[in-house]
């Protein structure tokens, strides 16, 4: 190779002993293939880890202004899954976990309950702070305690005396209709439905309250009909799908049909019992973080867990070259993160110059693992659907994303105003020094470092609305990309990738400038029309 007018195979661009230079995404351009497919008929299951698959191949990054149980269970309603940030105390970590496994769609399993003893205008301060009117009355104002009643809008609008006690007011729970704990959501909303009440406890046979169905989640429920199961291929033959009253693509468990998540743990020797609190939680996967992943400590983790937890998935990192990869593979990695030093808000390059363009980190570190069955995340610098179609194309099972999801309303941490006007929210890189300060260094070797050295910056993010809404805009902009090039599925992607069908082009840099928007005074950019 050597002209940038030919075009060539991956292992043209990536295998050649002449070629010295690392490239990235932005460098290369896939080639378009034959279309005889509609997009709607490109599949985008792919793996997360040995065991683990995904109708979505997209994984939301473990870091601290991305991942918390708000955005693992929209990832996994979604079809892709979350990691939990290891940056919080293993109690709470574990909680966040426990938070979705226990997630059923349409179920809300710790409906905010008040005691009898509650007066009106406590409740009153009570729903303007939560933003919904409908409360379970238990004995004890806590959930899993005996349902005394329930309190709605129409039981408290017109009592003048706020003093009143929602004992006098509340509807008992004799008069209401209640569904025995086990019954599931279909169950659940031919009673709603039957009944045209708004809101219906779910009691243990002595009356203890287990759970609340809300109308108004059945008709979200309803918009959301595109939703993973797990394993892939036995989703769709899901009575909930064939209702249309659940999300049907979601990552679940094939048995016990829970979403599944992933959760960061650091390299220590301490992290052990990390390990044994987010099992107990019931964890699927356990994802090892650190910038450097072939580390003395790392090999022993891996190790340490796959005896311990067989059937705990692992995914070890980071790794950019393949030795690092054999190693960890060695061990007995389930899955390998690759990237180092790429991320939107990391500095590792600059401060360490160590780490590697990611295109070829992907596509040296896939061809390898792939002799084991060892699925790779490409992680870091995604910034586009495009990105997430060159990762896979390149090799990778899914794609590790912080800053394309920083901003939307699941990720941790509040809205704000810029001064222009702009809602923002924050978005850190886990080795920056406000990171690093909660606790985030054992990533980057620093816990005991006198000099705690940054290598990633704390910046903002602009609003990107809710993951319901952006997820399936990038599925579809991946799906159209597939169809450009001629994949009907990831799986078929790799084939062509592997047999060299698949045909890239490097990019000039002005070639690079061609493909972006280019020569306007002005433009606005919308991705999409909802
Ligand atoms: P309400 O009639 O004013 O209580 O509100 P809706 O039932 O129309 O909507 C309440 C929304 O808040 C639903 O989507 C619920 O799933 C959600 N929600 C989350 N946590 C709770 C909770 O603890 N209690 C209630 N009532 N709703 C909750
Ligand atoms: P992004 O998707 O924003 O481009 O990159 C996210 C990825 O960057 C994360 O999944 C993680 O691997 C990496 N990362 C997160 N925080 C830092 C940091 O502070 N420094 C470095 N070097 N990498 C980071």
């Amino acid at each position: 190779m050597g002209s940038l007018h030919l075009q060539f195979s991956a292992s043209d661009i990536f295998g050649s002993k002449t070629s010295m230079s690392g490239y990235t995404y932005d460098d290369l351009i896939c080639l378009p293939g034959h279309i005889n497919f509609g997009v709607h008929d490109v599949a985008l299951g792919s793996r997360f880890s040995k065991k683990i698959a995904l109708r979505t191949p997209i994984v939301s990054s473990p870091m601290d202004t991305v991942t918390e149980s708000n955005m693992a269970i929209a990832m996994a309603l979604e079809g892709g899954i979350g990691v939990i940030h290891t940056n919080l105390p293993v109690e709470t970590q574990a909680m966040e976990v426990a938070r979705v496994k226990k997630f059923k769609a349409g179920f809300i399993l710790e409906p905010r309950c008040v005691p009898p003893t509650m007066t009106l205008e406590e409740l009153d301060n009570l729903k303007s702070s939560l933003g919904f009117t409908g409360f379970p009355v238990t004995e004890n104002g806590q959930m899993g305690a005996k349902l005394l009643g329930l309190v709605t809008k129409r039981d408290t609008d017109f009592v003048q005396d706020r003093k009143t006690r929602l004992s006098q007011i509340m509807t008992p729970a004799a008069d209401l209709v209640t569904k025995l704990e086990g019954c599931d959501l279909i169950e659940a909303n031919e009673t709603l439905q039957k009944s045209k009440k708004g809101k219906l406890p779910i009691v243990t046979k002595s009356g203890l309250l287990v759970a609340l169905v809300a109308r108004t989640d059945i008709k979200k429920n309803v918009d959301f009909p595109n939703a993973t199961k797990h394993p892939v291929n036995k989703a769709c033959e899901s009575t909930d799908i064939k209702k249309n009253v659940d999300f049907p693509n979601a990552t679940k468990h094939p048995v016990n049909k829970e979403l599944l998540v992933a959760a960061a743990i650091g390299t220590r020797p301490a992290d052990r019992d990390r390990v044994k609190a987010l099992v107990a939680a019931g964890v699927d996967a356990v994802v090892i973080d650190s910038s450097q992943g072939d580390s003395v400590f790392q090999h022993e983790m891996v190790k340490w867990i796959k005896s311990n937890f067989p059937d705990l998935q692992v995914v070890a990192g980071n790794v950019v070259t393949k030795r690092q990869a054999q190693h960890l593979i060695e061990c007995g990695a389930d899955a390998l993160r690759v990237g180092m030093g790429i991320g939107s808000i990391c500095t590792t390059q600059e401060v360490c110059a160590c780490g590697r363009a990611q295109a070829s980190a992907v596509y040296n570190v896939a061809k390898l693992a792939r002799h084991y069955g060892v699925p790779i995340l490409a992680d870091g610098g995604i910034s586009s659907p495009g990105r997430i179609v060159k990762a896979l194309s390149l090799g990778a099972g899914a794609a590790m994303c912080g800053s394309l999801l920083a901003g939307t309303a699941e990720t941790p941490g509040e809205y704000f105003y810029s001064d222009d006007g702009k809602r923002l929210k924050r978005y850190r890189g886990m080795g920056s020094i406000d990171a690093m300060k909660k606790g985030s260094d054992d990533r980057y070797f620093g816990t005991a470092a006198a000099i705690k050295v940054a290598q990633g910056v704390s910046g903002t993010v602009q609003d990107k609305g809710s993951i319901h809404k952006y997820i399936p805009y990038l599925t579809q902009g991946i799906k159209h990309g597939m169809q450009d090039i001629g994949a009907q599925s990831v799986d078929q992607l790799q084939s062509m990738l592997q047999e060299g069908q698949l045909r890239f082009e490097l990019r000039s840099a002005a070639a690079q400038r061609e493909g972006g928007v280019h020569g306007l005074h002005s433009f606005e950019r919308k991705l999409f029309d909802s």
